[in-house]
């Protein structure tokens, strides 16, 4: 066969290689009747690289191969080229100075790891006129605008020199936008490519157009992209709909979220782990709590995923019952072992108040990362229990383990709850000293509360004013210790910045309110009262939560919408009675806030009723509350656990309360 032929069909038809390469099968078939025995030998080898080829429509899988062995100095692939390949009518300096090979570039392209190297890439591509190559241009974009290595400048440029960006193309430029930090981008890049009625969007289009649309919060370009995906028939497309879900659930339309998951003809478990994660981002637990059983009903299955939102929300509600059967689920199904399994469970037992089943979990975890360090030492912080958390955290540093913002955020809670003034201070300086954490405004609030607490206003007053942070959260925690120290002067100067930075609420009046009301000055009462109507500021709604077997009750002030409410308020009679034997008054709020008559119930009382009257006698009790328990409450609950001989224990916004025998955790320092 004449060499020019193969020069031909090497350099110009690709498509045809099939055929060059059964030619040279052909040929090496003939030659193995012919050569010496060492020739033959190595003629089969390549024979059967050959056919490989043929089977797999590939002549450059032969080529690379054979390119590989003589960069190795394999004998056997030089004296295939210098004495096999004349015979069979092949050149290999011949082949070796072919026109460039797309193959060649896509192979570096395949190892390239930074800018600098895809750049050179690129010049050669140019330089070999392969820069139009589909392949080619479409891995080079793919590789600037995906990779974490990659840039999106860059890949705008590729992307404005192609003549008709294919749907790869598109795809690539809408996904490097869409996860980038200009998600606005990917929506721009989006509309002209449906302007551009060229190329057509499909599966991953959708969904990375969608990701965009969560991020950049564009309600309306979701619903208008949800319209495209019926237009084009993709309204039962998994995936595609998945992406919708989490969409339209980031700009905070949960209930078309859900709209969306039911009419899916088909779901798999990732769109059920999704509509999850939906209701425990937007705070929905207890919708992600009946979801679950629907989930179960219908035998979807779960997994590591499923197991460790589940506990998020039981964590958050406080749903202990329901977090233990979780924990047994995935001990059952050998989920146990999942890192982040094993610290959801111990996040959700420490905030569920049950700090010793959180430790049993901890204990058990041979390879513990910085997170499950994390969730038993912010355990112990907000059970105030410092001195345990300060040794844990010791414990952390010699296992090597970094600490990050949170870890101190668990200690310098536990250290102010439980007043180790000098230890918190020795901890919120190492955080910057030694292990480079810029203290955030978290921080500072512990500080200024620790020092509040500890009765040393000033510095407390002083922290905040040199701290970079002129927020109503550190003013707000000052003016709420000055309560507790009964310290007007400096409770009227930490709401004078409340009411300068513009932001007091309705808890803040009261509180000054009560301030003013201690120190028997009657004129600031009224004036806090005045404050308080001409501003028109709302109350937020004060929720109590309890769960009695698999249900969570909630209730609000005064709550007569329950259906065991005549019950309830019974058994409220009945507290109210006993309590009143062991020396309870009701407090007197200084401004009552909800506007009810000054008997009225919060609903933490009609949590612990409902307790009282629906579990067996002896059992602990456990609630949780959206707000700070109110002093009344306090002191209420403390009998209330002697009376009736419970233990109770409230989680209140900021920290753990056990009740026991007439006595709180918290030492009424909170
Ligand atoms: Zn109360
Ligand atoms: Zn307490």
């Amino acid at each position: 066969m004449p060499t020019a032929t193969f020069t031909y069909q090497f350099r110009c038809v690709p498509r045809d290689w099939n055929k060059v390469a059964h030619c040279i099968g052909r040929l090496c078939v003939c030659q193995v009747h012919r050569v010496s025995n060492l020739a033959r030998w190595l003629c089969q080898g390549h024979v059967n690289l050959i056919l490989q080829c043929l089977l797999a429509d590939s002549y450059h899988f032969w080529w690379t191969d054979l390119e590989a062995q003589l960069a190795q100095d394999v004998p056997y692939s030089a004296i295939f080229c210098s004495t096999l390949m004349p015979k069979m009518g092949l050149d290999y300096n011949m082949l070796k100075c072919r026109s460039p090979n797309p193959s060649t570039i896509l192979t570096v392209l395949r190892g390239c790891n930074n800018m600098k190297r895809l750049k050179k890439i690129h010049a050669y591509a140019i330089v070999s006129g392969l820069q139009h190559h589909p392949y080619i241009s479409n891995g080079l974009l793919n590789f600037c605008a995906v990779s974490v290595a990659g840039s999106m400048t860059y890949a705008q440029h590729l992307f404005h020199h192609m003549y008709n960006p294919s749907t790869t193309a598109w795809n690539s430029i809408i996904r490097g936008f869409s996860q980038s930090s200009s998600p606005l981008q990917a929506l721009h890049y989006y509309n002209a490519m449906i302007s551009s009625s060229v190329s057509l969007p499909n599966t991953y289009i959708f969904s990375f157009v969608l990701k965009a649309c969560e991020k950049v919060k564009d309600e309306k370009k979701c619903r208008e992209v949800h319209g495209s995906i019926i237009r084009r028939g993709y309204e039962r497309d998994v995936i595609v709909c998945t992406n919708l879900m989490r969409s339209y659930a980031g700009n905070e339309l949960i209930d078309i979220a859900r709209r969306v998951f039911n009419d899916m003809s088909d779901r798999d478990l990732v769109s059920w782990n999704c509509m999850l994660s939906c209701y425990s981002q937007a705070g929905f637990h207890q919708d992600a709590l009946t979801l679950y059983y629907q989930m179960r009903d219908q035998k979807v299955g779960l997994d590591g995923f499923t197991l460790v939102g589940l506990v998020a929300s039981c964590a958050h509600i406080g749903a202990l019952n329901i977090g233990i059967q979780m924990h047994k689920i995935a001990r059952k199904k050998g989920f146990i072992n999942d890192i982040y399994v094993a610290n959801a469970l111990i996040d959700m037992y420490a905030k569920c108040g049950s700090l010793d089943s959180a430790l049993s979990i901890f204990n058990k975890i041979r390879k513990k990362d910085v997170l499950t360090w994390n969730s038993m030492i912010v355990g112990y912080g907000i059970h105030g229990q410092g001195d345990k958390a300060i040794s844990l955290f010791k414990q952390m540093l010699m296992a090597k383990v970094r600490p990050t913002s949170i870890t101190f955020l668990g200690l310098l809670c536990g250290c102010s709850h439980q007043g180790l003034v000098e230890e918190g201070i020795q901890y919120f300086n190492l955080m910057s000293s030694q292990f480079n954490l810029k203290p955030e405004l978290k921080h500072y609030g512990c500080i200024v509360d620790l020092f509040a607490r500890a009765g040393q206003l000033m510095k407390a007053f002083e922290l905040i004013q040199t701290s970079p942070f002129d927020h109503p959260v550190l003013w707000r925690t000052l003016l709420s210790s000055c309560k507790i120290h009964k310290d007007v002067m400096i409770g009227e100067i930490a709401m004078k910045n409340l009411v300068r930075i513009g932001t007091p609420n309705a808890g803040d009046y009261v509180l000054m309110a009560t301030l003013y009301a201690e120190a028997k000055n009657i004129d600031g009462v009224l004036q806090m009262r005045q404050m308080l109507k001409s501003q028109g500021i709302k109350t937020t709604v004060g929720w109590s939560w309890i769960e009695v077997g698999e249900q969570i009750h909630k209730f609000v002030v005064d709550d007569n919408s329950h259906p065991d409410f005549v019950e309830i308020y019974d058994k409220l009679k009945e507290m109210t009675h006993r309590a009143a034997l062991l020396g309870y008054v009701q407090e007197d709020e200084a401004i009552d806030t909800d506007l009810k008559s000054s008997t009225s119930y919060h609903s933490e009382k009609l949590a612990i009723a409902f307790g009282l009257v629906k579990t067996p006698a002896g059992s602990c009790l456990r609630i949780m509350k959206n707000l700070r328990v109110c002093s009344d409450c306090h002191t209420f609950i403390k009998l209330i656990s002697k009376a009736f001989d419970r233990e109770i224990i409230v989680r209140d916004r900021v920290r753990f309360h056990h009740f026991s025998n007439g006595s709180c955790s918290c030492g009424d320092y909170w």
